[in-house]
């Protein structure tokens, strides 16, 4: 739930980033040789592993690969799961939005933060009904001013 708010998430982190951001918080992900094979039958494999346990898939990045992209998509909604995608990219084309619930855009900037930024450029969208979800992570200032 930490990614996607009130949704059970398994996260999927793509290798094969192209846009390296400056400060990119997972750099060896770029290449796209690292981490394991992910095609149909090994993310049905882990779909069937956490059955009844998820809500929601969430794919890291894999926009650059987008008939690939598009057949895992397929599978997690022909299972009745929402679809996620994170991407650095400011925009996507329909193809892809349109079998996502939920998209994050916009690259990483350092001095911008985050989604627990308020002053960050990356948007976190509930595609199904275009709210902006980023209010979820930004964090309450806590301090309590006293007087005297
Ligand atoms: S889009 Fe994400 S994974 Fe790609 S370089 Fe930027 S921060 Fe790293």
């Amino acid at each position: 739930m930490q990614e996607i708010p009130g949704e059970i998430t398994l996260a999927l982190s793509i290798s094969g980033c192209p846009l390296k951001c400056p400060g990119c918080h997972s750099a060896f992900t770029w290449d796209g040789n690292f981490g394991q094979k992910l095609n149909k039958s090994s993310l049905i494999q882990l779909l069937d592993k956490y059955e009844g346990l998820l809500s929601c898939v969430l794919f890291y990045g894999g926009e650059w690969e987008a008939d690939t992209l598009l057949d895992l998509l397929a599978i997690v909604r022909e299972r009745g799961m929402l679809t996620a995608l994170f991407s650095g990219l400011e925009s996507l084309p329909e193809s892809i939005t349109s079998q996502l619930d939920f998209v994050k855009l916009g690259p990483w900037k350092r001095e911008l933060g985050g989604l627990d930024s308020a002053i960050t450029n990356q948007r976190l969208y509930d595609l199904r009904s275009g709210e902006c979800l980023n209010h979820h992570f930004v964090k309450k200032d806590s301090s309590v001013e006293l007087t005297f």
